[in-house]
């Protein structure tokens, strides 16, 4: 294998005092330990929750490299690995939960259920892809299909990962009347996995130039405002999460419905038991997605079937990038590539 650099640019992150610092600074490579494979990185996607990490919304104490949307390419195994199983130069996707693939649920597929009390989400907590190298571990990655771009394959193991995990923790198939609340990244890639699944979708948005996106995507019915008639739907996606769209999304769901809040919009939500015992509502929460899971979605990008909006930039606008996040300047996804200048 090529030499390694002894030096890197990252964006790393440190709670000062409880007040998040995030900075771009030139850190070690890290080796690879035994059983480990360090990946140069080729994309690394953002993501809302970074940003609510670093304006203190979620705060995640600790040093550690943010990005947990990461795809690189194979610079270094260690000792107890094969290189025919990790060539040099091997495009992988990272799966952010980072299961052990030993414990029960690991072994179960549940992978983003991970009982490892030590385990922590690559970019949440332990290095992430806002670097040029990343150690990770081979239970956590998934090969990148030729016909992905590094940029959108970087886009899927979350944007896209956590949508469709929803989609299946609500059950969505042929002729599934489902309501999409919220077409940001995460909801628009949901309104196209929901309707690849065969499902009739309705979808809301109080940006009205998302509900001419959402009907080339699918959507059978847009609204900028959901009508005061329950709508009576079989699943309802919330993709913002607060109390305003769950009231909406309780509203909406038919009796024997299901109510998936994907987006975490509120920091808490409430219910009514009686009204939700009548209804015999059913509330499924969805963390993320399994590394099946991932390997599933990317091959649907891979056909063309999801199409991630990507944008990318270098390494070193990351943080202007995710304050853009911040005001609402961004359609779809922005992806750091270290290699771009
Ligand atoms: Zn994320
Ligand atoms: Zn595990």
């Amino acid at each position: 294998m090529a030499p390694l650099p002894e030096t890197q640019r990252a964006w790393v992150h440190r709670s000062k005092g409880g007040v998040p610092h995030f900075t771009l600074e030139t850190i070690p490579v890290p080796r690879p330990g035994p059983e480990e494979i360090l990946l140069k990185v080729e994309a690394a996607g953002m993501c809302a929750s970074d940003l609510h990490i670093l304006d203190g919304t979620t705060p995640l104490p600790g040093e550690y490299v943010l990005g947990h949307e990461i795809v690189g390419t194979v610079a270094a195994i260690g000792s107890d690995l094969a290189s025919e199983q990790y060539p040099e130069g091997l495009r992988l996707a990272v799966h952010g939960p980072n299961g052990c693939g030993k414990c029960a649920n690991c072994k179960r597929g549940f992978d983003n259920q991970c009982q490892d009390p030590v385990k922590k989400w690559y970019g949440l907590g332990i290095n992430g892809g806002y670097e040029e190298y990343v150690v990770v571990r081979p239970a956590a990655v998934v090969p990148v299909p030729s016909e992905v771009s590094s940029e959108a394959a970087a886009v899927t193991t979350d944007a896209v990962l956590s949508p469709y995990h929803a989609v299946k923790r609500g059950g969505i198939g042929p002729d599934t009347r489902v309501l999409i609340i919220g077409l940001g990244g995460l909801g628009m890639n949901g309104l196209q996995i929901a309707s690849h699944f065969g499902a009739k979708v309705i979808a809301t948005d109080l940006d009205t130039s998302k509900l001419a996106i959402a009907k080339q995507f699918g959507a059978q019915e847009t609204f900028e405002q959901l009508p005061e008639e329950p709508l009576f739907v079989d699943v309802v996606l919330d993709f913002v999460g607060t109390k305003e769209t769950f009231e909406s999304a309780k509203k909406h769901a038919s009796p024997l419905g299901k109510i998936v809040p994907v987006g975490l919009g509120a920091t808490e939500l409430s219910i009514v038991p009686h009204v939700s015992a009548i209804m015999e509502h059913q509330f499924i929460f969805s963390f993320w997605g399994t590394t099946g899971e991932l390997a599933e979605c990317l091959d649907l990008v891979a056909k063309g079937v999801i199409q991630p909006t990507v944008e990318t930039c270098p390494l070193e606008d990351v943080k202007d990038r995710l304050h853009k996040l911040e005001k609402g300047g961004v359609k779809g996804r922005v992806v750091a590539m270290p290699s771009l200048k």
